[in-house]
């Protein structure tokens, strides 16, 4: 067995349950510290305080699965977990779709494992050595619990190098197909299983869906970094009087002309390859729906001046093309601007736009998508609905 000790003070994190335990926390460690191996947590004096997998390359030293003395069978708890995961997304909650996200990593109790359902598809996403190591049991009770026809792993290239495991993108039974049309309410969207971001698609934006299409009626719409046209899409099913996507990716674009000539509607887009921050800048035409969703602008706390920066910049410029009474619908991008620093720099914005907006609500991730208080660095997702007062 493997040991990890923690320093005399440092416990006080995991007895909180918090799952990440960090290596600044750690004294010493004994036995063989083999990537994603299931140690053991002890207190300085000796008590065991819980279970979990060991990063020995990461600043997250151990990502904790259990809390408290009983030993754990891994694969119980796995299956488990799965179980209750799967227990939890039903269509009271997610309403009528065939694309959720069945486990959350933290969220559902599984750090490092994200797996996204695509109609008969599973799509599997790894971020911890550990979750690479207990591959098979996780595989397994996916297979067994939810069924689908087929499962597929998508390789994290990031994680893999900073974890020290191998990234793979490969079957994990069955034969998965390279694209799926997943249904979600009215929508349609091919969803691209090999080549396409993340799983293939943002699932976790479905609240902001539904709320752009209920919004979209006779408005001119601009979905920014809009990759598949997750929001075109619906801005398009909503009524909008048009639509610009933008987006750097080419491969994103194809996407999202496919997904918004399925529509089928008399719409022309404008789906456009630029990059956001100098599009926003030269744009002469206005719009009535803004939609700002970034990638992750930063990844670091280090790098949030500049991210925040860049951030006020492309919500300033789109201000000055925004309609009286336009709608806007800004994304922080990541957890490090939170929802009070998302509103400061929205303020600045607008500040330095000379318009003055009001906040209408706060949107976050599908429900899906939950996060554990345990771990609020879960929280991936906020977005602010805001108007544009119209100026007398
Ligand atoms: N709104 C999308 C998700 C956006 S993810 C949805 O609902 O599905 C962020 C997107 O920003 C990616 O598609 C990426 O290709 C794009 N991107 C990254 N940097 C960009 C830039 N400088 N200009 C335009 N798009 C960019």
């Amino acid at each position: 067995m493997l040991d990890v000790i923690l320093d005399r003070g440092r416990d006080r994190s995991v007895r909180r349950r918090h799952p990440w335990l960090m290596s600044g926390a750690v004294a010493r460690i004994l036995g063989d510290e083999a990537p994603g191996a299931l140690a053991r947590v002890l207190s300085n004096d000796g008590e065991v305080l819980g279970y979990g997998h060991v990063s020995p390359r990461s600043s997250v030293r151990v990502r904790m699965i259990s809390f408290g003395k009983e030993p754990v069978d891994e694969a119980e708890l796995i299956a488990e977990a799965i179980a209750r995961a799967s227990a939890l997304r039903t269509p009271e909650l997610c309403g009528e779709t065939d694309g959720v996200r069945l486990v959350n990593a933290e969220g559902d109790g599984l750090p490092g494992l994200v797996v996204d359902r695509y109609g008969d598809v599973l799509v599997a996403g790894v971020a911890s050595a550990g979750m690479d190591r207990v591959r098979p049991l996780w595989s397994d009770a996916l297979r067994a619990h939810v069924g689908t026809d087929s499962g597929l792993e998508r390789a994290h290239p990031a994680a893999a190098r900073r974890e020290g495991f191998a990234a793979r993108s490969v079957p994990l039974w069955g034969e998965p197909a390279e694209r799926v049309v997943l249904r979600e309410r009215e929508r349609e969207y091919v969803v691209d299983l090999r080549g396409g971001q993340r799983t293939g698609f943002y699932l976790d934006r479905r609240t902001a869906r539904d709320r752009v299409q209920a919004l979209a009626q006779g408005r001119r719409v601009l979905d920014l970094f809009c990759y598949s046209g997750g929001f075109s899409v619906a801005a398009v099913h909503g009524g909008a009087r048009s639509v610009t996507a933008v987006d750097s990716s080419e491969t994103a674009l194809r996407l999202a002309r496919e997904n918004i000539e399925r529509t089928g509607a008399p719409i022309v887009p404008a789906v456009l390859r630029a990059d956001a921050f100098q599009f926003v800048r030269g744009c002469e035409d206005l719009f009535d729906l803004i939609v700002i969703d970034p990638p992750p602008l930063a990844r670091a706390r280090r790098d949030l001046r500049k991210a925040t920066r860049a951030y006020k910049d492309v919500v300033l410029h789109s201000l000055r093309r925004a309609a009286p009474g336009a709608l806007g619908l800004f994304f922080g991008g990541s957890h490090h601007l939170d929802p009070e620093l998302l509103r400061k720099v929205v303020f600045g914005a607008s500040l330095d736009a000379g318009r003055s907006l009001q906040v209408l609500e706060e949107i976050g991730a599908a429900p899906d998508h939950p996060v554990s208080l345990d771990h609020p660095e879960g929280r991936a997702l906020t977005g602010l609905l805001t108007r544009v007062v119209p100026q007398r």
